[in-house]
């Protein structure tokens, strides 16, 4: 899609997109910051566009995140697609704050609360916080916590019992290489992968 318009000023030339250096100060805290703006090709006149305003906000919501200690869009996005490998729905239902919440706060659209960011770092930190709040929201959820891979049937049995004793038997006759996955609801599966 291209960001070319017609300019609002002379309506003759087309807006091209730039980029200035933008000091801002935040809680005392000054940075310069990339600013986006918009110029007419025929007379010179700098636009702000819809698209460069929200760019330029996600910018500086970044910006503010970083001063006030909170978890950056990046940050929140890196943890919960690595750490935790759950869809920003998910997340949605499980931390509240709204259907689109997560894809807003790692957009840096939104500025999460300091009580949204503690709980989201408090259940980073504890995985047990995680579960907690997965059962409140009364949805379950199989998340894949650990995957084995390439164990003989000796190290299975041993594997597997400590997790779920009562269904060893079903899987200790094989001596393929099997991919071992469980979550955290006792709930466990085996797949062939040699
Ligand atoms: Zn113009």
């Amino acid at each position: 899609m291209s960001r070319e318009t017609l300019c609002p000023v002379c309506e003759q030339g087309i807006l091209a997109p730039e980029q200035d250096q933008n000091p801002v100060t935040y809680k005392g805290i000054t940075k310069v910051l990339p600013m986006r703006l918009s110029v007419c090709s025929c007379c010179g006149s700098e636009t702000a566009t819809t698209a460069d305003l929200r760019e330029n906000k996600r910018i500086a919501n970044e910006f503010k995140k970083k001063v006030d200690g909170l978890l950056t869009g990046c940050e929140l996005r890196h943890l919960r697609t690595e750490q935790w490998c759950i869809s920003q729905d998910m997340a949605s239902k499980i931390f509240g704050g709204g259907p689109k919440a997560f894809s807003k706060y790692e957009s840096d659209d939104v500025v999460q609360s300091e009580a949204m960011d503690k709980l989201l770092r408090i259940a980073a930190s504890v995985p047990e916080v995680l579960d907690v709040l997965k059962t409140m929201s009364g949805i379950e959820i199989m998340v894949e916590k650990q995957i084995v891979v390439s164990a003989k049937t000796s190290q299975w049995s041993e594997t597997i019992n400590d997790i779920e004793s009562t269904q060893t038997t079903s899987i200790s006759s094989s001596s393929h290489h099997k991919e071992f996955l469980y979550n955290d609801t006792k709930h466990w599966r085996v797949r062939e992968v040699a």
